[in-house]
């Protein structure tokens, strides 16, 4: 793993361009390889309602410090990753910064750009530019990209795959599809004045990418954290274990969300899990192993430990340690095929949300289907997501690159 990985939790100052480049592309890379040496893929998901062998009750910040001596000592959140990673906004979340979390939230969810009524220069119908294509039409829309951030170099009117690269992310960041067929919508917003530049693009600290190959340090601690049913009424979601917490945009998402789900006639919620400190991840994993031990006492550890990170996410790789994630059930019933899971699987990218981990898309995450675990990256990051069908990490691929 590039050293860049692992170190960029203790990192304050911002990683280069390159760095950001390495890491996409080898997280995407690493994954790969990591399934072709694993079998998790073939591992049926443990459901969080049937798995409550592996669930511990949250433990207190207060009990880190004696348990089992670990002494894990929780820093405050100046360490704080989110937007580090990608060289912004690392003191958005932190204590003492609220107004600047309000003014971000503002920018975050201002409306995509609504197309101006300008036509687009050419007076004849508009034919869709696209790879492989040359000519005066296609060097200008090369200049138009050019002068709004998405391209370097002379444009020179050939349509290749650098040009397409730039149509895709000038879409994704006006909440077009990113197909990278430049047609009449896209050009209809490439020309007009309400065309966002590749500085504009949604850069938020709800953002950051963990997974296995992206631990997050131990001592990570998130800032402004919740107490979920301080925030959400009982009337709607039932928080299962009582003192979970998490991110506090995040659960106000999730409040206004589930709200908006009841209205509909859609209820029974359950938050089963939200925020994790790295030692709770970690006790999941150890319980995990022992029931493993128990049933098959001619195991070794390591196979123990190997058939738990099929389900289980090694310490520092669980993105509940970022605080914006969380766990939805139903109480007492498999989420899988429920009414509830149909609905959130439906609504939850207008609320910021995304279901993280898909059967489709677990080469690249890493992680198994996970019909309930849900991740906050802000309303207009789970548009963009939901509209062209990535994960994050293809939305960091190909948008914060
Ligand atoms: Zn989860």
């Amino acid at each position: 793993m590039p050293s860049s990985m692992k170190k960029r939790n203790k990192q304050k100052s911002s990683l280069p361009l390159i760095q950001l480049l390495l890491s996409g592309s080898a997280v995407l890379a690493l994954v790969g390889i990591s399934l072709l040496l694993t079998n998790f893929v073939q591992v049926n998901p443990i459901e969080p309602e049937s798995s409550s062998s592996v669930q511990s009750t949250p433990i207190s910040p207060a009990s880190d410090s004696t348990a089992d001596g670990l002494a894990l000592t929780p820093t405050p959140a100046v360490n704080a990753p989110f937007g580090v990673q990608y060289g912004f906004g690392d003191h958005y979340l932190l204590p003492g910064n609220s107004t600047a979390v309000a003014e971000e939230e503002t920018i975050l969810f201002t409306p995509n750009p609504t197309p101006s009524p300008t036509p687009t220069p050419t007076s004849t119908p508009v034919k869709t530019l696209k790879k492989g294509m040359d000519g005066e039409e296609v060097k200008a829309l090369q200049e138009k990209l050019k002068l709004l951030g998405y391209m370097e170099g002379t444009p020179d009117g050939i349509f290749g795959s650098q040009t397409e690269d730039a149509v895709v992310m000038f879409q994704a960041v006006n909440g077009l599809i990113a197909d990278g067929l430049a047609g009449s919508k896209t050009l209809e917003v490439l020309y007009s004045t309400a065309a966002l530049s590749a500085d504009q693009i949604p850069k938020t600290d709800f953002l950051i990418l963990v997974n296995r190959d992206l631990p997050l340090d131990s001592n990570y601690v998130p800032s402004d954290l919740v107490d979920i049913s301080k925030v959400i009424s009982s009337d709607i979601v039932k928080v299962k274990y009582s003192g979970t917490k998490a991110n506090r945009t995040a659960t106000e998402a999730l409040g206004t969300m589930l709200q908006a789900a009841v209205n509909s006639g859609i209820g029974k919620w359950q938050i089963s899990s939200a925020y994790r400190t790295y030692k709770e991840q970690q006790k999941l994993v150890d319980n995990s192993v022992s029931t493993y031990l128990r049933n098959n006492p001619d195991w070794s550890r390591k196979r123990a430990l190997s058939a738990t990170y099929n389900t289980v996410a090694p310490a520092g790789t669980s993105e509940h340690q970022t605080g914006l994630a969380f766990d939805v059930t139903v109480p007492g019933v498999s989420f899988t095929g429920t009414e509830q899971q149909k609905w959130l699987h439906q609504h939850c990218h207008e609320y910021g949300f995304v279901v993280r981990f898909t059967k489709e898309k677990q080469e690249l995450t890493g992680f198994i289907a996970e019909s309930w675990h849900i991740r906050y990256v802000g309303l207009e990051a789970a548009q963009i997501m939901t509209k062209n069908n990535w994960c994050l990490e293809e939305y960091v691929q190909y948008v914060l690159k």
